[in-house]
């Protein structure tokens, strides 16, 4: 195990953390699974050292490469929406990031299999996630505009970056019966959108206003 597994947040972390699942509970957050895979999976070892103290928090924090750690509460309402109603049993997530949304989505399904377009941080992810113990998750360094097709359908895809469109290569791995949640729209405004494929075709809500950096393409 790596020295990383051991690293102290202080005293108060068992109360941050319940406060931090108390105030989900309060924004909508209710599913019971999504709520303990946020208590099960360590926040403080996704970031930064200098910034273990404030993984507790509800926030956003830096991960270098100009790219963050999503905010809990995305994260969380993300994973609600995808999952409520859905067996997951595969999953795609375009913009692996620090590798919290991926370790959440690997506590609630068989096989999680993410993609990231940052060299660096699709290494590190892949050794924190090893060193944590999971073992269902398969790691991609590539574009993620482009899904995954090897190993398509997907039960549910999810994307932590924003895009104008909705991109076709992702809505063609979706299984009939399968979920997307990704973020629509420019750099300030976006809308968290639900998108359903059923035999006819694709069903599409608005789920909330966010705030995603931006879905590059090519690879770094
Ligand atoms: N949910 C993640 C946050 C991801 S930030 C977390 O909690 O840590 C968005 C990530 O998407 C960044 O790491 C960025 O590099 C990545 N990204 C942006 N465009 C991409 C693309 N076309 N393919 C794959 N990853 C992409």
């Amino acid at each position: 195990m790596r020295r990383e597994t051991h690293r102290g947040i202080g005293m108060t972390s068992e109360r941050t953390r319940e406060r931090l699942l108390e105030r989900l509970f309060g924004a909508g957050i209710t599913d019971g699974k999504v709520l303990e895979a946020i208590r099960r999976v360590p926040r403080h070892l996704f970031v930064d050292e200098a910034l273990a103290s404030r993984a507790y928090e509800d926030i956003a924090l830096p991960i270098g490469h100009g790219q963050t750690i999503s905010q809990p509460y995305v994260v969380a309402l993300m994973t609600q929406t995808l999952y409520s109603g859905t067996q997951m049993d595969r999953v795609l997530e375009i913009g692996t990031g620090s590798g919290y949304q991926t370790a959440i989505l690997a506590t609630l399904t068989d096989e999680v299999l993410t993609v990231e377009r940052i060299l660096s941080l699709h290494r590190q992810v892949r050794n924190r996630l090893y060193d944590l113990g999971y073992r269902n998750i398969k790691y991609r360094h590539g574009d993620g505009l482009e899904g995954w097709s090897e190993h398509a359908p997907y039960d549910a895809i999810l994307a932590a970056a924003a895009t104008n469109e909705v991109p076709d290569r992702l809505l063609a791995q979706l299984k009939i019966g399968g979920r997307m949640v990704l973020p629509i729209g420019g750099r300030k405004l976006q809308k968290l959108l639900l998108i359903e494929r059923t035999s006819e075709g694709f069903d599409q809500q608005d789920v909330e206003s966010v705030n995603f950096v931006p879905l590059l393409s090519g690879k770094v």
